[in-house]
């Protein structure tokens, strides 16, 4: 009785095999670019047309392929870059199954001229769903030009199921992307419906950041770090482009792009209370590892990777944010550093000091259990904690309560010098007392109201008092007493206590002044919004002179707060002047 089971047509099998690798026409421009990268080329050239659907072309100067190859290369199972098993996991190039172009080919029509350096004329190759039409020599530079023609022609099903054209360019040019920010020294080219879209010189991984995105070099900063197991490269995003939607982050695992949510989340919890709540930063990073470590053979079009150890990885990444980031901005730089001195606050800057010594991550768990802490770097570098009870004393606050704080001063009275720990730091204290008190607020701290002994009526505009009826219990929160006296007119009765001696009219039209401003502009929610602006207004000013005792009170109230390194908005507050920093000045 002759069995049911038999083998299926080639064809068949090569149709199935595209449905796991050609989902559309994004994934073929995925797989071209990929192979003129593994061919070694130095210019790259990607033309579409309706979405892919019609077109999707890759030209390369790279390797090219002999006549034999160029044939060979449409087979199942032909590939250059395997020849065993153990091969699989010793890979670094980006194929290595030998399928896309044999799947491509079985659901498309397809055109290739090829030719390597070694051969004198170039091949010509056209194949229809899979079914070799000409093979021909042609004349053409060293090289390989593929082009798809009408993806899914031949399995009606597939194609309709492809989205509009706007949706699949999207796709399409988010794998351009992805690529050309994985391979910077090479140049790249994309041209839709016949019109250059992009065009990309070779050069730094910076200049191609730069080049694809509309962001800022100042709002990138460096994260690079080795360990025995993972290299570590790239920039972060600062907190202040970063976006509510996850657009912007980009991973990449020996040079292949990945989707791992856990990874990404690593790094954006690396941020700690630096981002504003919903808000996912941008990056672009790359792990190195031992190809024998890391599973890429999980998913190869899928964008997902198994790591040998993904808590490891886990942990290292979002110790390396931290530390980079502490890095950018708790240590100046020289320039900071004459900045922050002769002007005024010290933003962001791109030349980071690098930390001197071997980056262990599994050195941070050990330090954060030390009672007695050495250096305020552990404390700055101490992981926040996402809920904070006031009244129990936490690790943080008893190494706080013992610090040693020391030869404090104050420079043009608006900056604190102070030796903490034996360390020497530089503290903004109109940031470090708005701080303090805007995490006063968040815990919501009940703020004592002093009442005045001649209340004021102030006038407000229209927009200004429908604001302040919709924010009137959160003002009064804060330490206000406060109440609608009439048409457009509100009546302060109570200032909270830290401010009694203020003008209480001026202040209360400022902060609603500020909120506006935050609101509007830092699109952040009101209440936080009403917060920072009391804060800042509270707050003491640059310019004010302040007492030993005063400046110490303040120093170790920052040093308590969930975050004292930064601002709500990413700025810093307080800087570290390290050896190395200081040393420069003398150079
Ligand atoms: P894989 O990339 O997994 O090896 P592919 O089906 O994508 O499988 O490609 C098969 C083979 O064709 C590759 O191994 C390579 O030798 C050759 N090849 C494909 N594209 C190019 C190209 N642009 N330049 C040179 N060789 C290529
Ligand atoms: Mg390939």
């Amino acid at each position: 009785m002759p069995g049911v089971i038999h083998l299926l047509p080639e064809s068949t099998a090569n149709q199935i095999a595209a449905g796991e690798v050609v989902q559309r026409p994004a994934s073929v421009v995925k797989e071209l670019l990929e192979n003129a990268v593994d061919a070694g080329s130095t210019s790259i050239k990607l033309f579409i047309k309706n979405g892919g659907s019609t077109l999707v072309q890759v030209d390369d100067n790279g390797s090219g392929m002999n006549a034999f190859d160029a044939r060979m290369c449409w087979e199942r199972h032909a590939t250059s870059k395997i020849a065993k098993a153990e091969d699989l996991y010793n890979l670094h190039t980006l194929g290595f199954r030998g399928e896309a172009l044999a799947s491509i080919a079985s659901v498309s029509e397809v055109e290739m001229r090829t030719k390597s350096a070694e051969e004198s004329v170039a091949t010509r190759i056209v194949i229809n769903a899979g079914k070799l039409e000409t093979q021909e020599n042609v004349a053409a530079t060293k090289g390989t030009s593929i082009a798809v023609k009408n993806l899914f022609y031949n399995i009606p099903a597939r194609k309709n199921f492809l989205k509009s054209i706007t949706v699949e360019t999207k796709h399409i040019f988010e794998e351009y992307q992805r690529i050309a920010l994985a391979y910077p020294e090479i140049s790249f080219e994309f041209v839709n419906q016949g019109k250059e879209v992009s065009k990309l010189q070779g050069g730094s991984l910076l200049d191609r950041i730069a080049a694809l995105f509309s962001v800022k070099r100042e709002d990138l900063i460096v994260a690079d770090e080795h360990t025995d197991i993972v290299n570590f490269s790239g920039f972060l995003g600062s907190p202040k482009i970063a976006k509510k939607t996850r657009g912007g982050q980009y991973l990449f695992a020996n040079g292949r792009f990945i989707k791992d949510h856990y990874l990404n989340h690593a790094i954006s919890s690396g941020y700690g209370g630096l981002l504003e709540e919903k808000n996912y930063p941008f990056f672009v990073i790359f792990l190195q590892v031992d190809p024998a470590k890391i599973d890429v053979n999980i998913h190869p079009t899928k964008h997902e990777v198994k790591f040998e150890d993904g808590r490891y990885v886990y942990t290292l990444l979002q110790s390396v944010v931290k530390k980079a980031l502490g890095a950018h901005f708790v240590m100046p730089t020289a320039s900071q550093l004459s900045n922050a001195i002769n002007s005024n606050p010290i933003g962001p800057r791109l030349n980071v000091t690098q930390p001197d010594g071997r980056f262990n991550p599994f050195e941070i768990p050990k330090q954060r259990v030390a009672t007695n802490w050495e250096k305020l770097d552990d404390l700055l570098n101490t992981p926040i904690p996402t809920t904070r009870q006031p009244d129990i004393f936490t690790p943080q606050e008893q190494q706080v309560q013992s610090a040693d704080i020391g030869g404090i001063f104050q420079v043009d009275n608006t900056f604190i010098v102070a030796k903490i720990e034996g360390e020497l730091y530089l503290i903004n204290q109109h940031r470090a007392h708005a701080q303090i008190l805007f995490e006063r607020y968040e815990a919501k701290q009940t703020i004592a109201s002093q009442q005045l002994l001649f209340p004021r009526t102030i006038e407000l505009s229209l927009v200004d008092m429908n604001l302040y009826l919709e924010m009137q219990n959160d003002i009064n929160a804060l330490g206000f007493d406060t109440s609608e006296f009439g048409k457009n007119v509100i009546i302060i009765n109570g200032l909270p206590s830290e401010l009694s001696k203020q003008d209480g009219a001026t202040i209360v039209v400022q902060i609603l002044d500020d909120f506006k401003t935050n609101y509007q502009e830092l699109k952040i929610n009101k209440k936080e919004a009403l917060k920072q602006a009391a804060a800042k207004n509270a707050a003491i000013k640059a310019g004010k002179s302040l007492e030993i005792k005063e400046m110490e009170t303040l120093v170790h109230d920052l040093l308590l707060c969930k975050q004292h390194t930064h601002t709500p908005n990413g700025l810093a507050i307080i800087v570290k002047l390290t050896k190395s920093s200081l040393e420069r000045f003398f150079q």
